[in-house]
């Protein structure tokens, strides 16, 4: 989203030029379109300046869907945002109602402890048999209504303590989509980050081992282009399963980019981290990898899969940068490989006494 802080004249100057263009272009007269040229005339973001500039140049229409599109494209707020945003508001106006009903309860009270406090003057004066059973008749109608009052606010009560469950419910949901990758159920890079950043200060702080895994699918692309990229998608879809599968309930499994997967294996050490690796490697490439819809036995999948073992101390970055340079010496060594941290350093000596 991009954010205006321009001085006035700058931004007077901007306004009337982004007008004359909406004009000359005839741009539906509209705020959201004025956003987008405005922000074009300044030249605030070189991705919008290069989409408007291609649709000039392209000669097309600027039809209401066009604008619509650069506008959502540029200053829209992500689905995510909007759900989000939505529930909060639920919240707050849910909070707002049960503050409300307390006020209302607390006024009640208060009423009902003055009009029992006047009676109760009345009762301690000798009173006639009659007015003392008009008081207690007072008493009584006034509790009545009191108890009537209570029960009304009980009920709306229960009712937003349930709404307010039912948003929690939203809430967390929310939060699980946030960090979870859609297409394969795994975790995704942001739950990543995080979970390796927790499971190296817990290697660190307690003394455990902690090892990773990056493995990725080899010539995926050539699969894509042989077989598309709907099936393409359900190999992910078995890979990650097997992944999963193959790992305990300690360890993340994430989906690290396009046809990259991450395994965080907190107190596990290398040679251990290997045998992990040897697992997943083998479940996928022991399996034949059907089209369901035709029967047609479309081959084999494999993976290479690179292993690293954390220093307490080393910063993230060169850890995961370990494990990646194990998976591509895993492609180098063929495909359908594992190796670790440990291959790497003879083989550097071994380049090395090459050149
Ligand atoms: P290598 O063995 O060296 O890893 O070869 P590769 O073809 O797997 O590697 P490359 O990086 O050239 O291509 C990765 C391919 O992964 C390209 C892209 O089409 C595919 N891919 C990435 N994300 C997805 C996805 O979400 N769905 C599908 N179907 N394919 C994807
Ligand atoms: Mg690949
Ligand atoms: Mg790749």
């Amino acid at each position: 989203m991009i954010a205006f802080s321009d001085p006035i004249d700058v931004a007077a100057h901007c306004a009337h030029a982004a007008m004359g263009m909406m004009d000359r272009y005839g741009v539906p007269a509209h705020p959201n379109n004025f956003i987008v040229w405005y922000a074009f005339v300044a030249d605030r973001d070189p991705e919008l300046t290069r989409a408007v500039n291609g649709i000039l140049r392209s000669g097309q229409k600027f039809t209401e869907a066009v604008c619509a599109d650069l506008h959502e494209r540029f200053f829209g707020i992500s689905q995510h945002e909007a759900e989000l945003r939505a529930v909060g508001e639920r919240i707050e106006s849910a909070v707002a109602q049960v503050m409300d009903y307390l006020s209302t309860a607390s006024q009640g009270a208060q009423q009902y402890g003055t009009v029992l406090e006047s009676l109760s003057g009345g009762l301690s004066a000798p009173q006639p048999s009659s007015e003392l059973g008009k008081l207690v008749k007072s008493i009584l109608d006034e509790t009545k209504m009191m108890i009537a009052v209570n029960r009304q606010l009980e009920e709306r009560l229960e009712n937003s303590s349930g709404e307010i469950a039912r948003l929690r419910e939203d809430l967390d949901q929310l939060r699980r989509e946030a960090t979870t990758d859609a297409l394969t159920g795994l975790a995704n890079r942001k739950l990543f980050d995080i979970s390796l950043r927790e499971a190296a200060i817990d290697a660190q702080e307690n003394g455990k081992f902690l090892s990773l895994l990056m493995i990725d699918i080899d010539f995926f692309k050539n699969f894509n282009d042989t077989h598309g990229h709907m099936l393409g998608d359900q190999v992910l879809k078995l890979v990650a399963r097997t992944i999963q599968d193959s790992i305990s309930a300690n360890d993340t499994a994430a989906r690290y980019g396009g046809e990259e997967f991450a395994v965080i294996l907190p107190a596990v050490r290398l040679k251990d981290a290997m045998a992990v690796a040897e697992i997943v490697r083998g479940q996928v490439a022991g399996r034949k990898v059907l089209n369901r819809r035709t029967g047609q036995v479309l081959g084999q999948v494999t993976l290479s899969v690179g292993v690293a073992e954390y220093e307490f101390g080393e910063m993230l970055g060169a850890f995961i940068h370990r494990a990646d340079e194990a998976l591509y010496l895993a492609k180098r060594r063929g495909r359908n490989h594992v190796a670790s941290q440990e291959d790497l350093s003879s083989t550097s000596i071994i380049e090395f006494q090459d050149v």
